[in-house]
Formats: C-alpha cells, sequence, structure tokens
C-alpha cells in the first residue's frame, strides 16, 4: 500500500513534508507527496466563495488497487447544505480530499501556530483515509475517526485509529 498527497493549490513544501511524515507515522507505510493541479476554478461557487469539495475529488480520478490518493487544498470546501467540509472521500476511488482553510489558527484571527496546524492538517487526512478503507464514523471521541463538527472535535481526537477501528484497517 501506498499513500499519494496531491497539492491542489499552493502548499508550503515544509507542510507538505510535515504532512507526509505524519501520515506515514500512522499508517506505517510509504508517502510520496505529487503535483496536483493548482487550477482550481472549475469548482469554483461564486456565490458560496467556496470550492465545491466533490468536484474536486472527482478530478483526483481513481487510485491504483494498492494505493490511496489525497488531495490536499488550501482552499476551503463545501457540498450542498453544509456551509464547509474539512474533507470528503470515496471509497470506490480510493481517493479524499482535505481542506486546511479552516485549520490554521490565523483564520480565526490567533497567532500561527505550525505545530498544531500539522497535527490538525494529519487528523483530517487519516480521518478521510479512514474512509477511504470503508471505515464510518466512531462514537469514541479520541479517535481520528470521530466526526469533527468543528476545531474543537479536532483538537480533542488524536491522530490515531482506537482499538475498534485499527483492525477494520487492511494495509
Ligand atoms: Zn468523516
Ligand atoms: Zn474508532
Amino acid at each position: 500500500m501506498k499513500i499519494t498527497l496531491k497539492l491542489l493549490g499552493n502548499i508550503r513544501d515544509e507542510t507538505m513534508e510535515g504532512l507526509r511524515d505524519g501520515v506515514g507515522d500512522v499508517f506505517q507505510c510509504p508517502v510520496q507527496v505529487d503535483t496536483g493541479f493548482s487550477d482550481l476554478v472549475q469548482a469554483y461557487d461564486v456565490e458560496r466563495k467556496q470550492y465545491y469539495s466533490s468536484k474536486l475529488l472527482a478530478s483526483l480520478g481513481k487510485a491504483e488497487r494498492e494505493e490511496r490518493i489525497v488531495g490536499v487544498a488550501d482552499v476551503d470546501l463545501y457540498v450542498p447544505r453544509l456551509n464547509f467540509v474539512f474533507g470528503e472521500a470515496d471509497v470506490d476511488s480510493g481517493t479524499a480530499v482535505v481542506s486546511l482553510c479552516r485549520l490554521t489558527q490565523e483564520y480565526y484571527g490567533l497567532a500561527p501556530d505550525e505545530a498544531l496546524f500539522l497535527e490538525r492538517a494529519t487528523k483530517e487526512i487519516v480521518h478521510e483515509l479512514g474512509h477511504t478503507f470503508g471505515l464510518g464514523h466512531c462514537s469514541n471521541s479520541r479517535c481520528v475517526m470521530h466526526f469533527s463538527n468543528g476545531l474543537a472535535d479536532t483538537d480533542l481526537k488524536q491522530a490515531l485509529f482506537c482499538s475498534v477501528c485499527r483492525p477494520k484497517i487492511i494495509l
């Protein structure tokens, strides 16, 4: 199994390196960073001033059999009927998309905290990857598969799968 992180937009190299290491630590498999595409305009909704998550997800194509692909976007994502989403996954294609936008302290008018940002982003990527392995949401608030309604939920949970979820992941 290998995991490919694809850049959607302009994301710093240091950030992608941090995410590569964080995700690799959890799954214990090779993680590579790949150029995706920076032209996200096809998914932009002028009225919402946000990007349609499902469109970006579809444009990632299909992962190979022993692969998972996660598009990492620097823009704010939405799906109809929700104000925003941290990410979205598709089990059939083995792909997911995650937004970094609402994971920074700066977004909330706070001083930057790079370590906290990387931790949050790692959790959201691991969470969406869990969905690509067919996992649903977990009731354990410390488990990475717990649903994040907001950042407080993300900060409470760990980047790791709980003892119920972990065995369901077959790499
Ligand atoms: Zn989820
Ligand atoms: Zn769990």
